[in-house]
């Protein structure tokens, strides 16, 4: 057996002291200190090494208990038989490593039949029934001991204080999960708001919590339920230690249950493959959204009692059945290093590089941590662990900071003095959360126009990469848009991975992008908040580019759907120097600053769109997110966030979230890409 290093040895002692404060504030206090997402990588962590290294196991680790040491605020009592936690997997490949683990252990091969059941995020209960009365309600505890918390276990409804049925079992033990309802959650912690107490963590703390009230009555508030799930009946001479169960498969004994007087849960299924147990778990991941309760995944067990009882269970956990659970849409990961990056704007905003995580179906490195002020709440430091979550889908943001786990001597991150780019100073007005460099000239803001003016919405430049345009900058190529016009394709021709072909086509596609409309290039100018509606608004008013630099702020701020924020940022425009010059040269060049027919730009442009509300979810085809906001927005339509009864379309892709349930659910109408392109009267293929 291999040694493990001193270094190994110490970071297993610093892992286990963490899981088990953790485990202590979640599971006696009710209060976590962390993430379950970081709980569970610590813990598979620790796992990993005790595998390594069995002579670091210890009986105290919390790899080798379930749950926590009982409060000591009730009576402690041993139960009948170990009330066990799961063992879990979190991709379908996970379970079917743990469906050979199982089969290995049985000398002949088994063809499994399996019944699938959702996993309510609640908290365990024991029950023991005598002469069909209840007489005692127990809590999980460690799986050895738990509390005896009887007179709170009597106010929940769906429990019978007495068995239903004519033939009743001398005694009879029930295991199921007690659960808060995700309304009666959601109203305790407003009540909480309002007394100006911390919220609960979750519906599953809050139950724990409640279950534990040292007032019935306050119990009998909360509204529990509860769903039953295991049967222990005894045999014909008494109760054993094992615990009785005269009945073929755990589908009859749910059966059984339901006779006795209790609530099952009704989404059970028997399953007899991977295949069927894959679509059960998929199937739930949508509609468990719909649920009134939490769930966090699917339990699978072996339905065939007999070989339940060949399988046994580990010091955990039976061998027999799984938790498969879902994966987070907020995974915790460390802070490796932070990125300054200076947009088209100047604004400066702090990217975090990310030790890369799976997030809803995609890997995490980089998140976003908007602008100085933010940094400031979150209180970040190099190497941090922290929670990153997709906002509206699209880009990740860290969303909270685990200060606990933060490294010893870590140093803070702040925003830097002078631009990372051109060195200037750097400006941070009062008002304004915002950090900007003002340095006109500062090669990150060029790079960002051009970017911006190439973009599908504005100049449509088709092979003006980021990449390339970091080239033509750094070799003084291009010292603003102006000079795009002025590439010839020998002045490419020298430039990394760009043949004389592909040279040609892009000064040809530079040379075309002349032609756009008007609004195309206000919009390409990148004033700021004038967006491609905006520009579109502001041509019909303004059908030339004087004209507009000529106009009062009054004249632009009274266009409806203008006003004075972003007639002031037009103004202010027009009034530098080196914009003026900018569109100088650009003129010069033959970009088009004149609507053709200024009856023709806007007004009379199709707006099928018009007042109409859309949601997308998913991955087009062929449109990024911004095309089709962009797309939406042309036609007259606006692009919201979450689905509502005022949505009137959700566009969905491939892989969509909840918002195509929700659609569903409010008979909201659905369009693919293709109809969307139909509906703004373009041809549906791309
Ligand atoms: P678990 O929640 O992963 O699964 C076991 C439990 O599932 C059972 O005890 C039972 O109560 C419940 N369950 C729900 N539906 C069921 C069904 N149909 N059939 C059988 N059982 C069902 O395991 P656990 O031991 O209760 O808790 C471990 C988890 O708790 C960790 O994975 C972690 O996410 C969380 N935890 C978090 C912290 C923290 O600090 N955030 C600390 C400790 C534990």
């Amino acid at each position: 057996m291999s040694q493990p290093s001193r270094q190994l040895q110490t970071q297993t002692q610093k892992l286990r002291q963490q899981l088990q404060e953790a485990a202590h504030a979640y599971y006696v206090l009710d209060a976590p200190i962390m993430e379950d997402q970081v709980y569970d990588r610590l813990y598979r962590e620790l796992q990993a090494i005790e595998q390594e290294y069995p002579q670091l196991i210890s009986p105290d680790s919390p790899t080798q208990r379930v749950g926590d040491k009982p409060s000591a605020q009730f009576q402690s009592v041993r139960h009948n038989i170990p009330l066990y936690s799961l063992d879990n997997a979190f991709t379908i490949a996970e379970f079917a490593k743990w469906q050979d683990r199982w089969q290995n252990l049985l000398d002949e091969a088994v063809q499994p039949e399996y019944i699938c059941e959702l996993k309510i995020d609640g908290s365990a209960l024991a029950l023991t029934y005598e002469g069909g009365v209840l007489v005692r309600g127990v809590t999980r505890g460690d799986g050895e001991t738990g509390e005896d918390i009887t007179p709170n276990v009597k106010t929940i409804r769906s429990i019978p204080l007495r068995l239903r049925g004519e033939v009743i079992p001398p005694q009879v033990e029930v295991r199921g999960e007690a659960f808060l309802p995700l309304e009666t959650f959601e109203r305790l912690n407003a009540e909480r708001q309002q007394n100006q107490e911390p919220p609960l963590a979750n519906p599953r703390n809050a139950a724990a919590g409640t279950l534990r009230q040292l007032d019935p009555q306050i119990v009998a508030q909360r509204q529990l339920q509860f769903f039953a799930y295991t049967l222990y009946l005894p045999s014909d001479d008494g109760p054993s230690q094992k615990g009785d169960r005269p009945f073929g498969t755990h589908q009859e004994a749910l059966q059984r249950l339901q006779e006795l007087g209790f609530q099952v849960n009704p989404h059970r299924q028997v399953a007899h493959s991977i295949e069927e147990i894959q679509a059960y778990y998929e199937r739930w991941e949508q509609q468990r959204r719909e649920l009134p309760y939490l769930t966090d995944g699917v339990v699978v067990k072996l339905n065939d009692i007999s070989l339940q009882n060949r399988l046994g269970f580990t010091q955990k956990a039976p061998r027999w059945a799984i938790a498969l659970k879902y994966p987070a849409e907020e995974v915790p990961t460390t802070v490796v290093s932070v990125d300054f990056q200076v947009g088209r704007t100047g604004a400066v905003t702090p990217v975090a590089n990310l030790t890369p995580v799976q997030l809803a179906g995609t890997t995490v490195a980089r998140a976003s941590l908007h602008n100085g002020d933010r940094l400031g709440e979150l209180d970040l430091h190099f190497g941090d662990t922290v929670v990153v979550r997709k906002a509206g889908d699209i880009i990740p943001e860290v969303v909270r900071v685990l200060p606990k786990l933060r490294p010893e001597g870590a140093q803070a991150v702040q925003m830097p003095n002078h631009c990372p780019e051109c060195h200037e100073p750097l400006v941070k007005p009062q008002n304004e959360a915002v950090t900007r460099c003002i340095n006109r000239s500062c090669p990150a803001i060029l790079r960002g126009a051009l970017k911006h003016w190439g973009s599908r919405g504005a100049l449509d430049i088709d092979g003006l990469g980021e990449k390339l345009i970091g080239q033509l900058c750094d070799r003084r190529f291009l010292t603003s848009v102006a000079d795009l016009y002025r590439l010839r394709p020998e002045d490419l021709s020298h430039l990394e991975r760009l043949g004389s072909k592909s040279a040609t086509k892009l000064v040809e596609s530079i040379q075309r992008s002349k032609q756009q409309p008007w609004s195309r290039v206000l919009y390409g100018l990148g004033i700021r908040h004038v967006g491609a509606v905006n520009a579109q608004t502001l041509v019909e008013r303004f059908p030339t580019v004087d004209a507009l630099a000529e106009a009062r702020l009054d004249e632009i701020a009274e266009i409806k759907g203008i006003g004075p924020e972003i007639a002031g940022a037009i103004c202010e425009w027009f009034e530098v120097q080196a914009n003026r010059d900018l569109i100088q040269q650009l003129q010069e060049v033959g970009v088009t600053l004149a609507a053709d027919d200024p009856s023709q730009e806007g007004t009379v442009a199709p707006q099928p769109l018009a007042g109409q509300t859309l949601v997308l979810t998913g991955t087009l085809p062929n449109l990024t997110r911004n095309e089709a906001k962009t797309l939406i927005e042309q036609a007259g339509g606006k692009v919201t966030g979450s689905v509502s009864s005022k949505t009137n379309y959700v566009v969905v892709g491939e892989n969509p979230g909840s918002k195509q349930a929700k659609a569903e659910k409010l008979g909201i109408p659905q369009l693919s890409e293709a109809q969307l392109r139909k509906l703004v009267g373009l041809s549906p293929q791309a």
